[in-house]
């Protein structure tokens, strides 16, 4: 789906793994192989004692590369004390060597939480146990012009459209519709609405599909799905979505 040539995912983890160890632990959650070579799911979590945890998943889809390109950036630019950030990256790092919406598997990794068959949700549903997350974003790219988010029913609607001025100030271009072709209102957002619920849970019933922001929402907590728009070429384009929405959640919710 992207433009530009795809992450080398050897040199992506080597960059992630070399951030200063003062700011931020690393570890392996999980390795996942492919044609006998093993890449690593990593855990980064800020030191900060802070009371807030914003959790980001950077690469549920490997097709989608802009998430995990803005991941530097974000790791530099967050110097919050008072939000711990932690980020899961690549979430599916042979969809990223392949540059594949599949993980090492096959699947979907994010129409796999509910029956986890595969180890990347796993990971996922292991960090949050585990860090219990106040807020989740998940980092992905679509077709559609501009940038949106889809938001859960437990992101507030008053920040969800001050997070959606924020990218616009940024810089950021609103889509005026998301890739079904339905009109945003405002630009940038698709709210929870009922019938989107419902197919949801459909979904769940009859083919046992679930995707992160509807576990997260099982769970209580607001989670934003960030697709920027894979039309754009200009790199730094591409990633400042990403960059300035974790940056502002961080913000706004300490
Ligand atoms: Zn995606």
């Amino acid at each position: 789906m992207a433009v530009t040539s795809p992450i080398d995912v050897d040199r992506y983890v080597a960059r992630i793994r070399a951030f200063d160890a003062e700011r931020y632990e690393i570890a392996t959650e999980a390795t996942v192989t492919d044609r006998e070579r093993a890449y690593p799911v990593l855990s980064v979590r800020s030191r900060a004692r802070a009371n807030k945890t914003l959790l980001v998943l950077a690469g549920v889809h490997g097709d989608e590369q802009a998430g995990l390109l803005a991941i530097p950036a974000i790791l530099e630019a967050h110097r919050s004390e008072r939000v711990r950030l932690v980020v899961i990256t690549p979430v599916n790092p042979v969809g990223a060597a392949r540059r594949s919406r599949l993980s090492a598997g096959g699947h979907d990794i994010n129409r796999d939480f509910l029956r986890f068959r595969t180890p990347e949700a796993r990971v996922v549903r292991d960090v949050f146990a585990r860090e219990r997350p106040d807020f989740v974003i998940s980092l992905h790219e679509g077709p559609q012009r501009g940038t949106f988010m889809f938001a859960n029913r437990f992101v507030d609607a008053a920040l969800a459209r001050a997070l959606c001025d924020d990218l616009h100030r940024g810089g950021t271009m609103l889509a005026k519709k998301d890739y079904f072709g339905l009109r945003l209102d405002p630009p940038g957002l698709s709210p929870s609405f009922a019938v989107g619920r419902a197919i949801t849970k459909l979904w769940a019933v009859a083919f046992r599909l679930k995707a992160t922001i509807a576990y997260s929402e099982d769970r209580e907590i607001p989670e934003l799905v960030l697709e920027s728009s894979s039309r754009t070429v200009d790199e730094a384009a591409r990633v400042r979505p990403h960059v300035d929405l974790v940056a502002a959640v961080a913000k706004r919710i300490a």
